[in-house]
């Protein structure tokens, strides 16, 4: 609810008084138990801003994280250590979100220690049963994180996140930065494990082309603020924001025609730093009027439980 995240920068950059990078400014939306919610936008948008802030890896600059509707975004660290056993974050590059001198068993069994969920023997065979759930082998225990290939690694990184049976997984690009061939795999398996603990995933993305596949309903960010929300299909059958409409015109589109003609989006995007009063997007939307740089169009719903933010529905 009206979530901020604010950067400062550093002293003296902007001579007087501090600056800040609004990286999440003002963002209202909901995630549903069990569900896949997509967040979609540019690099640089606040997408994993704002994942890092829901689990509180980052401060909360201003608003509130509601998590089974306890307010959990000023907790001390004490109070919080339950909520962090409930939520877990898989990240983009295996490469480097793994420590390269621990071996498998000891990455996957780390969470286990943190929370004291197992010891002993009991240890051993929780680890047996995560590296099973995500398709490596027991042999595969006592090796190093560079003795593995990038979807290998992105797995060991699933188990970790699994170990301490999680309510709530942040995808942030889990299958970016892995071979084509290798991605399908990944999101079936991320998906597989969805239904068999009914986890609910923030699945984060850059562009639109695997997300509709794998979410229930989607957020489009654009400079630190939502523009779009909407089930899936609804979204891609039915775009709102011109945002949206440019991103959904770069992917390939084999079922239809709609949005065959392909929207480049030209001009700058503004500085975080200082964006503009009124329509974030304006400086790129081919549709912008005198009063998109007035006034800052909000979230309003358009249809049932789609949501979209811009003067041309006003
Ligand atoms: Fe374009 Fe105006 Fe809508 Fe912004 S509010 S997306 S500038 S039409
Ligand atoms: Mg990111």
């Amino acid at each position: 609810k009206g979530l901020k995240k604010y950067f400062p920068l550093k002293k003296g950059f902007g001579k007087g008084k501090t600056q800040y990078v609004k990286a999440v400014d003002n963002v209202n939306f909901s995630i549903y138990r069990g569900e896949t919610f997509g967040l979609v936008g540019e690099s640089g948008c606040g997408k994993s801003t704002t994942g890092r802030t829901l689990i509180r890896l980052y401060d909360v600059t201003e608003g509130e994280i509601l998590f089974d509707g306890t307010d959990i975004s000023r907790m001390k660290e004490k109070e919080l250590l339950p909520y962090r056993k409930k939520m877990q974050m898989i990240f983009q590059d295996p490469y480097s979100s793994l420590n390269a001198r621990m071996t498998v068993s000891d990455i996957i069994g780390e969470p286990l220690d943190i929370h004291r969920l197992a010891s002993g023997k009991e240890r051993q065979e929780r680890i047996a049963q995560l590296l099973e759930n995500v398709g490596l082998k027991q042999e595969h225990s006592n090796r190093y994180p560079h003795e593995f290939s990038g979807g290998q690694r992105q797995r060991v990184g699933i188990a970790r996140a699994l170990a301490v049976n999680p309510d709530f997984i942040i995808c942030d690009e889990p299958i970016s930065a892995l071979d084509v061939s290798i991605q399908a795999q990944v999101v079936n398996m991320l998906e597989d494990i969805q239904s068999k603990y009914g986890i609910t995933y923030l699945f984060i993305a850059h562009d639109l082309s695997m997300v509709r596949h794998i979410s229930d309903r989607i957020g489009v960010m654009y400079l630190g603020q939502l523009v779009e929300i909407a089930e899936s299909d609804e979204l891609y059958e039915n775009p709102l924001h011109p945002y949206t409409q440019a991103l959904l015109s770069a992917i390939p589109n084999p079922y239809k025609d709609k949005h065959k003609e392909r929207i480049m989006l030209e001009g700058e995007v503004p500085s975080p730093i200082d964006p503009p009063k009124g329509c974030r997007f304006a400086s790129r939307c081919k549709y912008a009027k005198s009063v998109c740089n007035e006034a800052e169009p909000q979230l309003k719903e358009m249809g049932s439980g789609h949501f979209c933010a811009c003067h041309l529905y006003d």
